[in-house]
C-alpha cells in the first residue's frame, strides 16, 4: 500500500494553535498585534472586488465592509469553458498549495479582520479559523499524487459560517487532486473568499485551475451543479440544499462521480451524575454558543442525568450569564453576531415560541441573537436544526441511556455527540452503540482539528469522506470511482 496513505510527513496536526515553518505563532503577542493593527487600519484596505452588492458589517449593519460584483449564469458557463485542470507534477501541486497557506498566514492581520468584520467572527474563532484553513492546505498537499487522474472541473460551494477554512478546504482538496476547481463563496461572505483566491493565485495556482465565482445560489449554484461539464460537486450547508443540488447533478453528473456534501445535524450531549460539573459547564457553553452557534457541529440538545439536573442547569444559568456578546473585535467578547437579519429574524421568531428558562440580554445595535435555553422533554422535541445559540436542555435517569441512543440513531442526522462521564464502560458502551460523524468525550464539541480530527457524518449530516481526513484528496480523483466499482 502507498505508505502516503497512512503516515503523515511531519506533526502539523496538534491540537495546539498552529505555528508554521517561519514561527509565525498565531499566541503570540506579534500576532496580537496584528490583529490589533489590523483593527485600527482596516478601512485602509481595499476589499473592493467590482461594483455590485456592498457586503456589510453584522455588528455594525450600516458599516460596509467591501463590494463586489455578483456572477451570473453566462458569466459562469464562461468560466466553465475557460477552466483547464492543473497539469503540473504533484510534487509542484503540493509545493504551491504549501506556499498557499504561507501566504495566508502572512496575510493574517487582513484575513482577521475580514472574518471579523464580513462574518462577525470573534478574535479567538478567527486566529483558529485562519490556522485550519492553511492546515487544510498542508494537509492536502501531502496527498496530491502523480498516479491518480483527476476528474476534471469541480465545483465547489461554500458556507458562510467558516467562510475562509471551508471555502480553503473545498478548493484545496479538489486541486490537490490536480482539478480545475470553481469555488462559489457563500453570497453574505464573498470578500474574504476573493482574498483567500489571490492568495493561492499569488502562490502559483494557475487562474485556469482556480476561479472564483460569487453570487446567489439560484444563479451561480444553479449554473454549476446543472452544467454537464462539471465532473464533481463539492458542499457544506443545509440539507436542504444539499438535496437540491443532489437533484440537479443526477441530471447530468455520471452515476459514480462524486458529491461530497457536508450538512446539518441534530447533535446531542450527555452529561451524568459522575462528570465534573465546572469542566462539563464550560464545555457545553463552547459547544452552544461559541460561533453564536453557527457550527453545525454545535450541541443543540443537552440530557442532564436527573440527579444532578437542578443544580447544573442552575450553574450553567450562572455561566451563562457571565457570557460577553458585542464587538467581535473585543478580546473579551464570547458570542458575536448572527450572520445576516434572515437568521436573526428566523432564530427570534423560533425563539418566541418557547418559554425559555434562561435569556441573555443582547447589545441595542448589531444582528445579535441571545444565548438562550430552553427546556424539552425529549430528544424527539427538537424538530429541526436550529442554526444559532439556543441551547434545548432536558434530563434524563441511567436506564435510559440506550434509549437516547436509539434516538440519535433512528434520525441518523447529527454530526457530532458529546459524553462526559466518569465511567469507562459508558463511554465503551456509547462508542460501539452510536452512528454519528464525531463523539467526543469529557470535552467540548466543536473545533475538530484537520487530520487528527477528520470531520463528518452521514445520512442527512452528509456523504463523508470526511473533511480533514485521509480518503478526502482520493475522492476527486478517477482512482477513485475505479475503486469504489469493483
Ligand atoms: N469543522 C467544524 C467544527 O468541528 C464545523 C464545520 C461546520 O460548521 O460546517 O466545529
Amino acid at each position: 500500500e502507498d505508505e502516503r496513505r497512512t503516515s503523515l510527513p511531519r506533526p502539523l496536526n496538534t491540537t495546539e494553535p498552529h505555528a508554521n515553518s517561519r514561527g509565525y505563532d498565531l499566541r503570540d503577542p506579534l500576532t496580537m498585534g496584528s490583529l490589533f493593527h489590523a483593527r485600527d487600519n482596516w478601512r485602509t484596505h481595499q476589499w473592493n472586488f467590482g461594483a455590485g452588492v456592498d457586503i456589510s458589517n453584522p455588528a455594525r449593519p450600516d458599516e460596509v465592509v467591501g463590494s463586489v460584483a455578483f456572477a451570473d449564469a453566462a458569466q459562469t458557463q464562461a468560466a466553465i469553458g475557460r477552466a483547464a485542470p492543473w497539469a503540473e507534477d504533484a510534487a509542484t501541486r503540493a509545493a504551491t498549495l504549501t506556499r498557499a497557506a504561507d501566504g495566508l498566514e502572512m496575510a493574517a492581520p487582513e484575513l482577521l479582520a475580514l472574518l471579523a468584520r464580513e462574518a462577525g467572527k470573534t478574535a479567538e474563532d478567527a486566529i483558529a479559523e485562519l490556522r485550519e484553513a492553511a492546515d487544510f492546505l498542508r494537509y492536502y498537499a501531502t496527498f496530491a499524487s502523480d498516479a491518480d487522474q483527476p476528474l476534471g472541473t469541480v465545483a465547489a460551494i461554500a458556507p458562510w459560517n467558516f467562510p475562509l477554512a471551508i471555502f480553503v478546504g473545498e478548493v484545496a482538496g479538489p486541486l490537490a487532486a490536480g482539478n480545475a476547481v470553481i469555488a462559489k463563496p457563500a453570497e453574505t461572505t464573498p470578500l474574504i473568499a476573493m482574498r483567500a483566491t489571490q492568495i493561492l493565485h499569488e502562490a502559483g495556482v494557475p487562474d485556469t485551475a482556480l476561479q472564483c465565482m460569487p453570487g446567489e445560489g439560484t444563479t451561480v449554484g444553479a449554473a454549476l451543479t446543472s452544467d454537464p461539464r462539471i465532473d464533481g460537486v463539492v458542499f457544506t450547508g443545509s440539507t436542504a440544499t444539499a438535496m437540491a443540488i443532489h437533484q440537479n447533478v443526477a441530471r447530468h453528473l455520471a452515476p459514480e462521480a462524486p458529491l461530497v456534501a457536508e450538512t446539518g445535524g441534530i447533535n446531542a450531549m450527555i452529561v451524568d451524575s459522575t462528570a465534573l460539573p465546572e469542566q462539563a459547564v464550560r464545555d457545553v457553553l463552547a459547544s452552544s454558543f461559541q460561533s453564536a452557534g453557527q457550527r453545525c457541529s454545535a450541541l443543540r440538545v443537552l440530557f442532564v442525568q436527573s440527579d444532578i439536573y437542578d443544580p447544573f442547569v442552575r450553574l450553567l444559568k450562572d455561566a451563562m450569564a457571565e457570557l460577553r456578546m458585542g464587538d467581535p473585535w473585543n478580546l473579551s467578547t464570547d458570542v458575536g453576531p448572527v450572520i445576516d437579519d434572515r437568521a436573526r429574524q428566523g432564530l427570534q421568531a423560533y425563539i418566541a415560541q418557547h418559554d425559555p428558562l434562561y435569556q441573555l440580554d443582547i447589545p441595542d445595535e448589531g444582528l445579535f441573537v441571545p444565548p438562550t435555553l430552553i427546556e424539552v422533554e425529549r430528544y424527539e422535541d427538537v424538530t429541526r436544526e436550529v442554526f444559532g445559540p439556543v441551547l434545548h436542555v432536558t434530563s434524563f435517569d441511567a436506564e435510559d441511556i440506550p434509549s437516547i441512543i436509539t434516538a440519535v440513531n433512528a434520525r441518523d442526522y447529527s454530526l457530532t455527540f458529546g459524553l462526559h462521564t466518569r465511567i469507562d464502560g459508558r463511554v465503551e458502551e456509547t462508542k460501539r452503540l452510536l452512528r454519528v460523524g464525531n463523539i467526543y468525550i469529557n470535552r467540548n464539541q466543536i473545533g475538530a482539528v484537520v487530520g487528527v480530527q477528520p470531520f463528518g457524518g452521514s445520512a442527512l449530516s452528509g456523504t463523508g469522506p470526511k473533511a480533514g481526513g485521509p480518503g478526502y484528496v482520493e475522492r476527486f480523483t478517477r482512482q477513485a470511482v475505479r475503486r469504489d466499482a469493483v
